[in-house]
């Protein structure tokens, strides 16, 4: 029978499909996923903080050495209005010690923020750090248990695999095509026996055309539905 062999396939691979929905809706892959997630947000965070720290640090050597340029720089005017006798000499170096040395107080005020903001994310690492630890625990924990359920599932599995492998070489390769498209597309039962008395596709009941339907007329006749591309057959006697 022309039919037989791609609807005991179909028939079988609803069984593989079953069983890989059951796997994929278990509480224990809800929460590997979660747990993964999680995972990944902490990793994230760490390395978040790692890189604000690290410019931070960076921000902050540049402040260091701007100050310590302009303290080396001050520390060159020690004692030049000694030998000053120009009112307006000293009253520019005057100027000029004055500027420098607000410099380095709004430097060491920057520096004195970063310093805090340093300290704020050392402490926050060390929480961030922490979540991270546990997350990487729960993670393994969670795959070590979902991997249990998959392994308990598995030899079904590869039962149904090998039990469609060996069928697949006895359907006709046309309708193998078609199934295998139409599994992709999640469209399944992808086979779907037509009445013709009807007129309608038995999956997505839309009325099929004149076209499809002059196909559609004896025992053993098949066509694409118009609307959801699934098979429509009419089983033989
Ligand atoms: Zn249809």
């Amino acid at each position: 029978m022309k039919f037989d062999t791609i609807l005991e396939y179909q028939d079988l691979d609803r069984e593989l499909l079953s069983v890989e929905n059951e796997v994929a809706k278990s509480p224990e892959r809800a929460a590997f996923v979660n747990a993964k997630a999680k995972l990944e947000a902490a990793t994230a965070a760490v390395g978040k903080l790692s890189h604000e720290a690290a410019e931070l640090l960076a921000g902050y050597g540049r402040l260091s050495s701007r100050a310590e340029e302009l303290k080396a720089k001050l520390d060159e005017f020690d004692g030049i209005l000694e030998g000053v006798a120009d009112v307006n000499e000293a009253d520019y170096y005057i100027r000029q010690i004055a500027s420098i040395s607000e410099e380095i107080a709004s430097l060491e005020k920057d520096a004195s923020k970063d310093g805090e903001r340093i300290d704020a994310i050392a402490s926050e690492y060390k929480k961030t750090w922490e979540v991270g630890r546990k997350a990487s625990d729960a993670y393994k924990e969670a795959h070590a248990a979902f991997n249990a359920f998959a392994s308990k599932i598995q030899p079904r599995i590869t039962e149904l695999k090998e039990g469609l492998a060996k069928l697949e070489k006895n359907v006709p390769e046309e309708f193998m095509t078609a199934y295998k498209s139409l599994r992709a597309a999640k469209k399944t039962p992808a086979f779907v026996a037509y009445k013709p008395e009807s007129g309608t596709c038995g999956r997505c009941f839309m009325e099929v055309s004149g076209a499809t339907r002059s196909k559609l007329k004896n025992p053993g006749d098949h066509a694409e539905c118009p609307n959801c591309r699934r098979i429509l057959y009419i089983p033989e006697e």
